[in-house]
């Protein structure tokens, strides 16, 4: 029997590839709206609690944001404690800021959103992750496209730049392009680390994504690594981010003691995952190659 899906309620669902789809009963439809860059819809569940999707996309959802929030985040900051400057590009739904946030060690946030529609709307429907925006005066929250804001950007700026993008079609396209690494890189300290949302070696879509992320990290950076965590609502539930650095090796630099010092409450993250995120199983080294 394959009758999983609750009778009653509507359906939300995302196609994973042609033959394959997500599907979640939702209680209530909270909000549709187009901006100028995607189609924003904030849905009610039993499940997932509040979630939202870009142009039918699963973005966000308050049962496994965790997961994907804590990974773009402690990784980095564990391996080199004295970041202080750092840069979001993406991350309206502000769950990548509430979690550096929580480093009293930063000085200054800077968080390069194209689309302001979805932090207002995420302001209102997702507290749990945009609850902090407001809160932390430490985070500038800046409208316009990432590509142009990097551009302009004078060199050694940045201890750490995230990025927390959308898939590389749309407005996040240009956020895997070479002209944007090259612009990281030169944005970064001398030893600056990128963390980059990095696709999903499962189904071919996200596979071509993935390689040319990689591709072209490689050819700019001395050290590039991948590392995988377990995401239930993304497509295939596997999903990587690329550590990207000038210096700093996530394995060999891991301040473990530093890091464990600062006792942070976290639901994934830890330091045993810091390391096992990066042994990666052989069809993905396959891909990577
Ligand atoms: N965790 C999510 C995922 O991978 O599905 C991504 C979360 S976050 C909502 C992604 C954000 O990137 C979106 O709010 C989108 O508007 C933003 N974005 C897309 N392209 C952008 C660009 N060129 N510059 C700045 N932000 C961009």
């Amino acid at each position: 029997m394959n009758n999983y899906m609750p009778t009653g309620g509507i359906e939300w669902s995302q196609d994973w590839d042609p033959t394959t789809k997500l599907a979640i009963k939702v209680t209530r439809h909270l909000h549709a709206e187009k901006s100028p860059y995607q189609q924003i819809d904030f849905f009610e569940s039993e499940t997932y609690g509040t979630f939202f999707t870009l142009d039918g996309l699963m973005m966000v959802n308050e049962k496994d944001e965790f997961v994907y929030h804590e990974m773009i985040t402690h990784v980095a900051m564990a391996t080199n404690p004295n970041i202080k400057k750092v840069l979001i590009i993406g991350g309206g739904d502000g769950g990548t800021a509430r979690e550096i946030g929580r480093y009293k060690t930063i000085e200054h946030i800077d968080m390069v959103e194209i689309d302001e529609r979805v932090v207002r709307l995420c302001q209102q429907y997702l507290p749990v992750t945009a609850g902090h925006l407001d809160k932390d005066e430490r985070i500038q929250l800046l409208f316009t496209d990432g590509l142009e804001f990097i551009k302009n950007t004078p060199d050694n700026t940045y201890d750490l730049i995230l990025v927390d993008s959308t898939d590389p079609i749309g407005p996040g396209e240009g956020l895997f392009s070479r002209e944007f690494y090259n612009n990281c890189y030169r944005a970064l300290a001398e030893d600056g680390i990128l963390i980059n949302q990095h696709e999903s070696p499962y189904y071919d879509f996200h596979v071509h994504g993935m390689k040319r992320a990689h591709l072209r990290l490689n050819e700019l950076f001395p050290v590039v690594k991948v590392y995988q965590y377990h995401m239930p609502t993304y497509p295939s539930g596997h999903w990587l981010f690329g550590f990207a650095s000038k210096k700093y090796d996530p394995l060999k630099d891991q301040n473990r003691e530093w890091w464990e010092s600062l006792n942070m409450t976290t639901r994934y993250y830890n330091s045993d995952i810091h390391r096992g995120a990066f042994m990666l199983p052989n069809f993905v080294m396959e891909k990577m190659k």
